[in-house]
């Protein structure tokens, strides 16, 4: 069983990934990781991240790799660049203003999919990112599409900010979330997009515990394993 799960940042696609996986015994994989760190390689080691042909030889070069959390500071899991833990560093903003540009590039994509495509053949998994129901999974037995209004997402990632104590601009968070949101729904390749038989959730005004529960409910519908129960047209659920 393959559930694809897609939608812009903050909509809610990796509590509810982390949700369904650890509820059915799937694997949890957040594809965005892995392009926040070829970002992250880039900025480490001074490449231009407009330079193309040097961050498509990168993405082949680096190792990235996810783990189980190693330590308890409220991580999904743990990513290591070349050995290194740079769990947190990926959530910095400099990472996040920067992030779309690498993702533009085929051949960047490529490797990356490629990477991805090995981790689901491994079993069962709940897969995260933009373009997994189209790309990476096409023929995912679930698809959802998680979204919801940019301000209210915009909210969302301000409020984690605070949380964690960090400083917080919500006007800055809405304004860059506005600009990632444009980079990746218009870009050339693989670009953000609900795949024509994904179940496109909208999680404005929801609490995540709602969406959750939705999705168990068509799992619980559809059964686990019988088939592409999102085969069809894409279709829109009221969460519930
Ligand atoms: O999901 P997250 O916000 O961590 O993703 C970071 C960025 O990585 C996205 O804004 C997008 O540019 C890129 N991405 C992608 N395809 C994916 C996952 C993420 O292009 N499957």
């Amino acid at each position: 069983m393959k559930i694809a799960i897609d939608g812009p940042a903050a909509s809610g696609k990796s509590t509810l990934g982390e949700a369904l996986a650890a509820r059915l015994g799937y694997l949890y994989f957040d594809t965005g990781v892995m392009y926040r760190a070829i970002t992250l390689a880039a900025i480490q080691q001074h490449i231009d991240i407009r330079d193309e042909a040097a961050l498509n030889a990168l993405a082949r070069q680096v190792n990235i790799e996810v783990t189980p959390p190693h330590v308890h500071d409220g991580r999904q899991y743990s990513v290591w660049l070349n050995g290194t833990d740079v769990t947190w560093q990926l959530r910095q903003p400099q990472i996040d203003a920067n992030v779309s540009i690498p993702s533009t590039y085929p051949g960047v994509r490529q490797e990356m999919v490629r990477q991805q495509r090995l981790i689901a053949e491994k079993g069962n998994v709940v897969m995260v990112g933009r373009d997994i129901g189209t790309v990476v999974l096409p023929d995912a037995d679930l698809k959802i599409y998680l979204d919801a209004t940019v301000e209210e997402r915009a909210m969302r990632r301000h409020r984690q900010a605070l949380a964690r104590s960090e400083s917080s601009d919500y006007t800055s968070i809405l304004a860059a979330m506005r600009k990632r949101d444009l980079l990746d729904s218009s870009r050339e390749f693989s670009p953000l997009r609900a795949a024509s038989d994904a179940v496109i959730i909208d999680s404005t005004g929801h609490a995540i515990t709602e969406i959750i529960s939705r999705v168990m409910q068509i799992i619980a519908m559809h059964g686990t394993g019988t088939g592409n129960v999102a085969s069809g047209r894409a279709q829109s659920v009221t969460p519930g």
